[in-house]
C-alpha cells in the first residue's frame, strides 16, 4: 500500500518537474506581470482580450526600450512600468485601488542586479508615475524607501510630474471599495452587533489584483526588477505591502535572478519571498523555477500565503511562478517573440 502511494507521489512529483520544466521560457529578455488577476470563472472573453492586448503592447514598448542605442534594463523595466502605471486597467498608477478612507496610496520599487543599488517609494498619492521617483530614490540619493509626503517632495523637487490626487481615481476600482465597505458593515453587524470586522477582500466577488512588475536582461548581461502597485484594497492605517520592500516584491542580483512579486502583500513580507528566490539559487545553486516553486508553490502556499512572482535568470530563462489560478503575465525574447499567458502554464 505504502509502496503504491510512494510511487504515486513519485508520480506527482516528477509530472510536477516536467510541467515546471516546461514552462521555463529560453532567450527571454523583459518579462512583465499584470498581477494575479480574476478566477478563471469571472473572466469574460472581453476582459481576457483587453489584458492580453495590453500585456503584449506594453512587452513590445519595454523591448523598444530595452534594444535602444546605450539602454540599460532599468530603462526598459521603467518604461513598461510607466505604460502599465498611466493605463487604468491595472492596480497601479491611475486605476489603483483604494483605501478605506477613500484615497489612493501608491507603492513601487526597483533595483539593479550589477550593484545591488535599489530605490522605493511607498504610500504616494501625487507621484504621477511612482516607479520613476523610485529609480529617483535610487540614482538620486542616498536612500534606499521614501514614504508619503516626504517622498511626494522628494519627487517635486527632482522635477517630476505632480499631479492631484484625483487623477489617480477611477469609477470601478470606487465601486469595488463601496462594495467592500457595505460587506464590512453587515457582517460587523451580524457577528459583533458594531464592532468592525475586517473582510478580506480576496473572499468578495469582482476583486482582482493587477499590481504591475517588470524584470529585464540587458545587452551588457545586467538584470533589473521593478514593481509598482496600489497595493490592497481597503487598506487602513498606513499600510504598506510588500511592493515597495526589498528583498520581498522585488530583487535583482546578476548572480542569480531578477524578480518582481504580487500576491498578498503580508506574507511576502514575512517569508523574505524575492530575496528567498535569489538566495536558494546562489547558496542552494537551484534552478531559477526550482527556487521560485520551493518559495512560492510550497512555502507560501503552506502558509496560506496567495501570489506569484515572475523570475529571469542570468542566462535569459524566464519563470513565472504562483499558487493561485493564474497570473497575469508575458515575455519577450531576444528575437523578438512574444508569450502572454493568464491561466495556462
Ligand atoms: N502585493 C501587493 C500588496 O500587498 C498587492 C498585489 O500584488 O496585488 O500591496
Amino acid at each position: 500500500m505504502f509502496r503504491f502511494i510512494g510511487i504515486g507521489l513519485l508520480v506527482i512529483a516528477v509530472t510536477h518537474a516536467v510541467r515546471a520544466e516546461d514552462a521555463v521560457v529560453e532567450n527571454v529578455v523583459f518579462a512583465i506581470h499584470g498581477g494575479i488577476g480574476l478566477d478563471k470563472v469571472e473572466m469574460t472573453p472581453e476582459i481576457d482580450k483587453r489584458v492580453r492586448t495590453e500585456l503584449e503592447q506594453t512587452l513590445r514598448a519595454g523591448f523598444a526600450a530595452l534594444n535602444k542605442p546605450n539602454a540599460t534594463g532599468l530603462d526598459a523595466v521603467e518604461a513598461a512600468i510607466r505604460l502599465m502605471e498611466d493605463s487604468p486597467q491595472f492596480n497601479a498608477g491611475r486605476g489603483a485601488v483604494f483605501t478605506h478612507d477613500g484615497r489612493n496610496e501608491l507603492d513601487a520599487s526597483i533595483m539593479e542586479g550589477k550593484t545591488l543599488k535599489a530605490g522605493s517609494v511607498a504610500g504616494v498619492s501625487t507621484v504621477k508615475n511612482p516607479i520613476t521617483a523610485a529609480r529617483a530614490v535610487m540614482e538620486k540619493s542616498k536612500h534606499v524607501l521614501l514614504v508619503s509626503r516626504g517622498a511626494e517632495a522628494f519627487a517635486a523637487e527632482k522635477g517630476l510630474e505632480i499631479v492631484d490626487p484625483k487623477y489617480f481615481r477611477t469609477e470601478e476600482r470606487w465601486q469595488q471599495l463601496q462594495k467592500q465597505l457595505e460587506e464590512e458593515k453587515k457582517r460587523s453587524n451580524v457577528a459583533t452587533g458594531g464592532s468592525p470586522v475586517v473582510v478580506d477582500a480576496r473572499l468578495l466577488p469582482g476583486f482582482s489584483f493587477g499590481t504591475v512588475g517588470a524584470v529585464a536582461l540587458d545587452k551588457a548581461g545586467n538584470l533589473s526588477a521593478g514593481t509598482s502597485t496600489g497595493g490592497m484594497s481597503n487598506k487602513r492605517w498606513g499600510r504598506v505591502g510588500d511592493s515597495p520592500i526589498i528583498g520581498a516584491g522585488t530583487y535583482a542580483d546578476n548572480e542569480a535572478c531578477a524578480v518582481s512579486a504580487t500576491g498578498h502583500g503580508e506574507y511576502f513580507i514575512r517569508y523574505s519571498v524575492a530575496h528567498d528566490i535569489v538566495a536558494l539559487m546562489k547558496y542552494k545553486e537551484l534552478a531559477v523555477n526550482a527556487a521560485a516553486d520551493e518559495v512560492i508553490r510550497k512555502k507560501l502556499k503552506a502558509a496560506g500565503g496567495e501570489g506569484g512572482v515572475i523570475c529571469l535568470d542570468h542566462r535569459g530563462r524566464f519563470y513565472p511562478s504562483y499558487n493561485t489560478e493564474g497570473m497575469y503575465r508575458g515575455c519577450i525574447t531576444r528575437d523578438g517573440q512574444v508569450q502572454v499567458r493568464i491561466f495556462e502554464q
